[in-house]
């Protein structure tokens, strides 16, 4: 079966649990802050049952009131890079166009970056060194 990452409440159950093991609780809790929204069991626990059926996350009863700590499996550590590494992806695509490109060396520009009036224009450089070097290859 595959798990399909439909929520940023599963997105990040599966981040929080990549970061380290976690009972139910510390789970809702830490979603809770990362979300900025309130969580409830309900949400959690289903997607929980899912994973813990596909060998994603294992399951363990420690301490003396059996609390149930969740963590990612081989198998899940995998799952949770690949996801990782597909959102990431997206995530490049999603700021790739407002990224600006140093016009001498080419180079993307996240921030900020140094920009220079050069003839009528005002052109934009990761640094001032490049926008020397563009002038002086203008010349
Ligand atoms: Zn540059």
């Amino acid at each position: 079966m595959r798990i399909k990452i439909g929520s940023m409440v599963k997105f990040y159950t599966i981040i929080l649990l990549y970061e380290g093991n976690k009972h139910g609780y510390e789970l809702i809790k830490k979603l809770r802050e990362k979300l900025g929204r309130n969580i409830s069991s309900g949400q959690i626990y289903p997607f929980l049952k899912v994973l813990e059926n596909n060998k994603i996350i294992k399951v363990e009863k420690r301490g003396e009131r059996d609390k149930k700590i969740y963590s990612l499996t081989k198998k899940g550590k995998a799952f949770a890079e690949n996801m990782l590494s597909r959102f990431g992806d997206l995530i490049d695509i999603a700021i790739e166009p407002k990224l600006k490109v140093c016009a001498h060396c080419g180079c993307k520009v996240y921030k900020g970056g140094y920009q220079e009036k050069i003839g009528k224009r005002y052109l934009t450089f990761c640094c001032k060194h490049c926008a020397d070097s563009f002038k002086k290859s203008k010349k």
